[in-house]
């Protein structure tokens, strides 16, 4: 996901090149460096990841937080029933975050 820490601007779609892509996943790492070279040279910044748990609920799994850097990402986690629950990584551990969606700029309502 990429914006700043408040806003997420856009969306990146990865491959997930974990081995056991059903219950884990990791980000290309290619697509990563990608993402902050593009970052430094002035784009938007790396602001989180997405990833989605198919048949769970939308909150950080035991494997997610021990994956997690605790860097202040944010974190989007889809459920199995579709909903979108948002965290931000932080050293202490996940905590909820809310969010509002707005319109992006150049749609018409
Ligand atoms: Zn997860």
């Amino acid at each position: 996901m990429l914006g700043d820490s408040q806003r997420v601007t856009a969306i990146q779609r990865t491959a997930n090149v974990h081995s056991t892509p059903e219950t884990h996943f990791e980000i290309d790492p290619q697509a990563l460096i990608d993402a902050h070279r593009a970052a430094r040279a002035g784009g938007p910044q790396v602001a989180g990841y997405y990833h989605s748990h198919p048949s769970g609920p939308p909150e950080p799994s035991a494997t997610d937080r021990a994956m997690a850097a605790g860097d202040g990402r944010i974190w989007a986690i889809i459920g199995g029933n579709g909903k979108i629950r948002f965290w931000r990584d932080m050293p202490e551990g996940f905590q909820s975050v809310s969010y509002t969606c707005s319109e992006g700029p150049g749609r018409t309502p």
